[in-house]
């Protein structure tokens, strides 16, 4: 039986931490079970889960269906889109059985890249090498995680890009229901020796999925992500503020206020692991800061209860803090007294991480 090979590329940037990273981890596992439950896919289709952030790793090898394990996905700093398009065409070359005079190869594989876009990384060169060697050679299906998903950088790699637009778990299902039909439209597909597109109509993902439109000017949305740590358990986690309209933007004039200034405001804190500095661009980073008068509202440490997870110290890293004004950096284990930022009337920086 001539193998039909899957590759799911993931992006695991922080920006997707919270809702988005555990709706993907639920769609891989509901993805699998509804293939396994069809005879035609379960033959033919094999599955690969390449996930990247700021590094790019295989987290699932092509492997068939009944030995398929739905993976739990990792967390990173960066969207390294360039690193993640060169470890898939190595993938490639190095699994897909190609067809010659003598033997028929693997079905022409489908690739299925979801990422929120927004790449850190040099992707042009690439981009080139894939338009020049891959592109022909399989159906590649771009689609933009999120209605402010930036898919411009994709424009090289695919013609057939998509966003899903959804918010809640049950709209991220009938995506995942859409790329079910569409692995399976491929599966049949190479059973009739006929060519599919992989693209099934838009209204079986019950209108949460439209065509990415690369004229289009993508709106700024935006969001911070800082890495953190408990001062008490030095365990990481992540504080995610997203953008939110400035007073202009509203509308409002408000003569004293700085009407383009922009506000991030607080979505919540996550914990994570170690693993997240493995899966980052590089464990020093110098990002680029952000002021903390641009954050509105604090949220507390997800692992001791402290009231407020957005502590800096001295060396500039974060961790959580209570009412205790003695703290100790779990970073660089310095002493410190600590005093609240409403004091200082300028703010600070603080890093910021890549997303
Ligand atoms: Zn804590
Ligand atoms: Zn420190």
């Amino acid at each position: 039986m001539r193998r039909l090979p899957v590759f799911l590329i993931l992006d695991v940037s922080d920006s997707m931490i919270g809702e988005p990273h555990r709706y993907l981890e639920a769609g891989v596992e509901a993805l699998t079970k509804k293939l396994r439950q069809d005879p035609q896919a379960l033959e033919t289709v094999h599955l690969s889960i390449i996930a990247f952030a700021g590094q790019v790793k295989t987290i699932v090898p092509l492997i068939d269906l009944p030995t398929f394990y739905a993976p739990k996905l990792p967390i990173g700093a960066g969207t390294s889109l360039g690193a993640a398009l060169e470890h898939l065409m190595a993938e490639m070359d190095k699994n897909v059985i190609p067809t010659t005079p003598t033997a028929k190869g693997d079905w022409k594989p489908v690739i299925y890249f979801l990422t929120d876009g927004k790449p850190t990384d040099k992707y042009q060169d690439a981009i080139k090498k894939w338009q020049q060697h891959y592109a022909k050679r399989c159906l590649m299906i771009v689609i933009g995680l999120g209605q402010y998903a930036d898919l411009s950088a994709m424009a090289g790699i695919s013609d057939e890009a998509f966003v899903y637009n959804g918010e809640k778990e049950a709209d991220f299902a009938r995506f995942i229901q859409w790329m079910t039909l569409s692995v399976k439209s491929q599966s049949v597909a190479v059973d009739k020796q006929s060519s599919a597109t992989g693209c099934v109509s838009l209204e079986k993902a019950g209108g949460f999925l439209e065509k990415f439109d690369f004229n289009s000017t993508y709106s700024d949305q935006d969001c911070v992500v800082f890495v953190g740590r408990c001062q008490k358990f030095k365990k990481p986690y992540l504080i995610k503020y997203d953008r939110m309209p400035t007073f202009m933007e509203m509308g409002l004039d408000l003569s004293k206020m700085d009407a383009g200034q922009k506000l991030y405001h607080v979505t919540g804190c996550y914990p994570t692991d170690e693993s997240y500095f493995d899966w980052s661009e590089d464990k020093e980073n110098v990002n680029p800061v952000i002021n903390v008068k641009n954050l509105v509202g604090g949220v507390g440490c997800p692992y001791c209860g402290n009231a407020y997870a957005l502590g800096i110290c001295k060396c500039g890293a974060v961790f959580c803090v209570g009412d205790d004004e003695n703290a100790q950096c779990p970073w660089c284990e310095a002493q410190l007294k600590m005093q609240s930022s409403s004091a200082d009337s300028e703010g600070f920086e603080i890093t910021r991480s890549k997303g």
